[in-house]
């Protein structure tokens, strides 16, 4: 689709210039592969899941068969953690990255971790299939052209309290770099509730697809800070069109070292599934059954969308 014609900038809301910057194009090219079995943005909706924190081998493996066998799509576990204070947990590092990967290949599943650093790139890529930038790193230029550098996967976070424009800003960076392959998380952002972690933009998710050609996922853990609430929320997610789901689970979320309280025990995670994926067929799309499940009700075939 040829770009619009150059708008006046009093004319357009600045989030319409960036998306003219950009050229961002019609909605239907947002899928594209993450791996050679997975495809994102397509009819199938991904769940990625896993603990916050890579903790241990036993802790690594288990959550990884176990989210496997519930019907995730990818491992999620940070090994590099930004956390708000010094005196907490900071990740295995690449110990943390070993064990991760070890885990996902046991599993058969790909591995999501985050990168904080520009100069730990090259690292993380060697172990890791999707890459993922951290809501605190949004605007890290540096870190943003390295993995722009790579042609690896990346799951751009908004930023704590990024606005849309700068969230569409910060995609261009990676782009300009030549990695097209972002995915957008909604993660929810600062707003003038405290009763829940962070404050979730719905919206956003419509309003990206819309704007521009780049999948979406929904992160419902960090945004709500609540494992109670994280069923609902990513129901809702599925509704309003994420292309995917971003989930913490954890073997024992009462000793997690990090984000403990917003994470599924494992057999929740796997009683929520079913529920996702009769939402996601509500609304014409599928989840992919678990692999050695016979598939069950329309659209929910195995690779279904891979
Ligand atoms: C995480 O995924 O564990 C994380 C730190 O997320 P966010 O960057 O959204 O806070
Ligand atoms: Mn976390």
């Amino acid at each position: 689709m040829d770009n619009p014609p150059r708008p006046d900038d009093w004319e357009w809301p600045r989030h319409e210039l960036i998306r003219w910057e950009i050229g961002l194009t019609a909605p239907a090219t947002r899928a594209f592969s993450l791996t050679d079995r997975l495809i994102i943005g397509g009819p199938a909706i991904l769940l990625m899941a896993g603990p916050c924190s890579v903790e241990s081998e036993d802790q690594i493996h288990s959550a990884a068969r176990a989210v496997k066998a519930a019907g995730a799509s990818a491992l999620r576990g940070g090994a590099f953690k930004p956390r708000t204070t010094p005196h907490t947990f900071q990740g295995l590092g690449a110990e943390g990255l070993r064990l991760l990967r070890q885990a996902g290949d046991a599993a058969g599943l790909p591995v999501v971790t985050e990168v904080i650093a520009h100069t730990d790139v090259d690292l993380v890529t060697q172990h890791a299939q999707i890459l993922q930038i951290g809501a605190r790193s949004m605007q890290n230029y540096p870190l943003l052209h390295a993995v722009g550098e790579t042609r690896v996967p990346v799951i751009l976070k908004r930023g704590l309290a990024a606005t849309v424009e700068e969230w569409l800003g910060a995609v261009e960076h990676i782009r300009v770099r030549g990695n097209e392959r972002i995915i957008l998380c909604e993660r929810g952002i600062r707003a003038v509730e405290t009763a829940t972690r962070f404050t979730l933009d719905i919206t956003a998710v419509p309003l990206m697809h819309r704007l521009c050609d780049l999948p979406i996922i929904v992160d419902p853990s960090h945004a709500t800070g609540r494992a109670d609430l994280v069923p609902e929320v990513s129901r809702a997610a599925i509704a309003a069109g994420a292309d995917g789901l971003l989930v913490e689970v954890h073997p024992n979320p009462a000793l997690a070292l990090s984000d403990g309280a917003q994470s599924l025990a494992i057999d929740h995670f796997a009683d929520l599934v079913p529920s996702l994926r009769r939402v996601a067929n509500a609304i014409g799309r599928n989840l992919p059954s678990p692999v050695g499940t016979v598939p069950t009700g329309e659209g929910s075939g195995v690779g279904a969308g891979a």
